[in-house]
């Protein structure tokens, strides 16, 4: 595939680009120093920059998104005939696509049974918290309404979503946060407070027992977690940590959420994160990679029982689930969701994603061995990260300005790489990779020789 950059003026774009695009999560020195990097086509597994610059993108569109990887007309041709036979009307009423994607949801997840469709990963938790909120007014008298949620976890960038969040560098300066969010203790095990002990799993979710005790278990409702953290460090749970986590749930009579706006569908090599590791939630959040990027498109999927919990009370007539999001569910997401799963079943890429994740961990862990930076290797299928440290025996973290040089490096070498959010704290130096889960060997091999490289340059072995 060649780039056509004749197509458009690139350096009219680029000047607008540069004057008057605010970029997400961006400091002003890049803008008043570089070009901003504009993104104008992608094809499989690469982009193409403003410039005709190709490149390798190993993070699925920069924060793990586009799992079926770019350029799909199946998918384009879905939504283009769905827009023009029907594109919008309030999810009061059905549509096909919404129908018959949540159908086919609902078969990938066992024990689940209703979505509720909204627009992004962040409005998803929202409706999943004002479940929770409503359960605890219509069951509990209110009592039953805190929500907990993990250090080094996210949930999403509204105030509330941020309430729920673990991440110091994500909520600094944007309090005061919704109350009723309560955090109890990270499980990495990298990052033990217990030394090397056998039973880690065990006691990490003990911590959040803990926290249940000290709030009053009459006071909780719901608990919300990744199965994996993910912008947080890929943080992979410990063994042990879930069967624990579900028997203090049930024990004082907790929701348990699960938020895969990361690992849903299909990135660790089954269709949702949770299903590795035994879990049965009562609800589960899903965005990024439900249409791969093709459409905004976000689930809160909930178990019967919870759906249930709104059923109709003759005395009060506001007894229902009074939310509604505009665009949510209509038409263009869910016709995307459906085209996008086809294209991960007729494609086998939950196969492709456990087999070429296992080709992953080992390429990352050959690096581990000849460069003593990398303090870790966690992971799972096409979800992986390098910790990266001083010394193997301390932990302490690397200066952030390594990570950036590397990831970088790897830039210039024509592979985009992610790393883990800005942090103040231990947890700042974690590169991550998530390629598309089309991913071939040959594009992994890619990428592990572009890391190799700028190891070798900015960190090698004392
Ligand atoms: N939950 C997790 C685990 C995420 O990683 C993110 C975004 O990165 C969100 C929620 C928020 O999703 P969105 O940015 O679509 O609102």
């Amino acid at each position: 595939m060649k780039h056509d950059v004749n197509e458009y003026d690139a350096v009219a774009v680029i000047a607008s680009d540069r004057k008057h695009v605010w970029h997400h999560i961006t400091q002003h020195k890049q803008f008043e120093q570089n070009d901003p990097m504009v993104i104008v086509e992608g094809k499989g597994m690469r982009v193409w920059d403003a410039k005709g610059n190709e490149y390798l993108d190993m993070v699925s569109g920069g924060v793990w998104t586009v799992n079926v990887g770019y350029g799909r007309e199946s998918i384009a041709d879905a939504v283009r005939d769905q827009l023009v036979k029907m594109n919008y009307f309030a999810q009061s009423a059905g549509n096909i696509p919404a129908a018959q994607f949540a159908e086919k949801l609902i078969e990938k997840m066992p024990g689940m049974s209703r979505v509720y469709y909204s627009n992004s990963g962040s409005e998803a938790n929202e409706k999943a918290f004002k479940i929770v909120r409503q359960i605890a007014h219509r069951k509990y008298g209110g009592k039953k309404h805190k929500i907990l949620f993990r250090e080094r976890d996210y949930h999403g960038t509204t105030i509330t979503a941020l309430s729920a969040t673990g991440q110091f560098e994500r909520k600094h300066q944007y309090g005061p946060f919704t109350p009723g969010f309560v955090e109890f203790p990270h499980c990495s095990e990298y990052r033990s407070q217990f030394g090397d002990v056998d039973d880690y799993g065990v006691r990490a979710a003990l911590e959040m027992e803990k926290v249940i005790l000290a709030e009053g278990p009459d006071t909780v409702g719901a608990v919300c977690l990744e199965p994996i953290t993910a912008g947080g460090g890929v943080i992979t749970p410990p063994q042990g940590y879930w069967d624990k986590i579900q028997e203090i749930c049930k024990k004082y009579d907790i929701l348990l959420h699960i938020d895969e706006v990361v690992c849903g569908l299909g990135r660790t090599g089954k269709w949702f994160g949770y299903q590795h590791y035994g879990i049965k939630p009562d609800m589960v959040t899903m965005a990024k990679g439900v249409a791969s990027g093709y459409a905004a498109i976000s689930c809160t999927v909930t178990t019967e029982a919870v759906f249930d919990a709104f059923k109709d009370d003759p005395s009060d007539r506001m007894s229902y689930f009074r939310d509604i999001s505009t665009f949510g569910g209509c038409t263009a997401g869910p016709a995307a969701a459906l085209a996008n799963m086809k294209i991960i079943e007729d494609e086998n890429l939950l196969e492709n994603a456990t087999q070429m994740g296992e080709y992953l961990m080992g390429r990352l862990h050959q690096l581990y061995d000849k460069y003593d930076v990398i303090g870790d290797v966690r992971g799972k299928g096409l979800f992986a990260g390098l910790e990266l440290v001083k010394d193997r025996q301390s932990k302490e973290p690397v200066d952030e300005s390594l990570a950036i040089a590397i990831a970088a490096d790897c830039m210039k070498q024509g592979v985009i790489i992610g790393r883990t959010n800005r942090s103040f704290e231990q947890f700042n130096n974690t590169l991550c990779f998530s390629p598309a889960l089309i991913v071939t060997q040959a594009e992994l091999d890619q990428m592990i020789d572009a890391l190799d490289n700028a190891f070798a340059r900015l960190a090698p072995n004392a």
